[in-house]
């Protein structure tokens, strides 16, 4: 399954729950794009510059190293992305991967949240994590970005019959809930 929603909206908290219930791996694309760039790996030299300014990596960069972690042992029986894809040629480069895998997408669920509540949850992790594109310009480009070019993924997943949307606003539990409860049915 793939989990959308704009940045702050909980996807990583929410990823790693439905990961344990699911017993699938969750994969982020921004913890491994962070990991890289702490362990100053080439990958992570080509892609720091775009996460500082809040923009979006390449999508040859990113198709490629979400080609590579697919292609690993733990991710033949299912698994959760998070953070990818994030725009069009992302979704066409996933089907083909899917698609050479023998795999096919069960759920995207997106988390929704607004804008006011994601920058001021942002902020707050910033403050206390200080994350280095969480300042305010930087959280707000990237909040532009994924307006521009990820949010339009939610109606071409639901033209697929693929979408489950989610309120993000409450208790973690509760979302988590909403979350499971959305899958259910979608889940064989
Ligand atoms: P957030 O959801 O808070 O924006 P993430 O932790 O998911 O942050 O990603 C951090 C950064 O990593 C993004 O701003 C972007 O630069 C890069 N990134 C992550 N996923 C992708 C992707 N699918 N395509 C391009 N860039 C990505």
């Amino acid at each position: 399954m793939v989990l959308l929603g704009p940045p702050g909206a909980g996807k990583g908290t929410q990823a790693a729950r439905i990961s344990d219930r699911l017993a699938v791996p969750a994969i982020s694309t921004g913890d491994i794009f962070r990991a890289n760039v702490a362990e100053q790996t080439e990958l992570g030299r080509r892609a720091q510059r775009y996460m500082d300014a809040g923009e979006y990596v390449p999508d040859e960069v990113t198709n490629a190293m979400v080609r590579d972690r697919l292609g690993q042992s733990d991710a033949t029986g299912g698994f959760l992305l998070d953070g990818y894809p994030r725009t069009a040629d992302q979704v066409a480069e996933l089907d083909g991967m899917l698609a050479d895998a023998g795999q096919r997408l069960d759920a995207v669920v997106e988390i929704t949240a607004d804008t006011d509540e994601v920058v001021t949850r942002l902020l707050r992790r910033a403050a206390e994590q200080g994350r280095p594109d969480d300042t305010e310009v930087v959280i707000r480009r990237r909040l532009e970005v994924y307006a521009e070019q990820t949010a339009p993924l939610a109606d071409l997943y639901a033209e697929r019959d693929l979408l489950v949307q989610v309120d993000g606003i409450g208790e973690v539990d509760e979302v988590t809930d909403r979350i499971m409860t959305a899958l259910e049915p979608r889940l064989g």
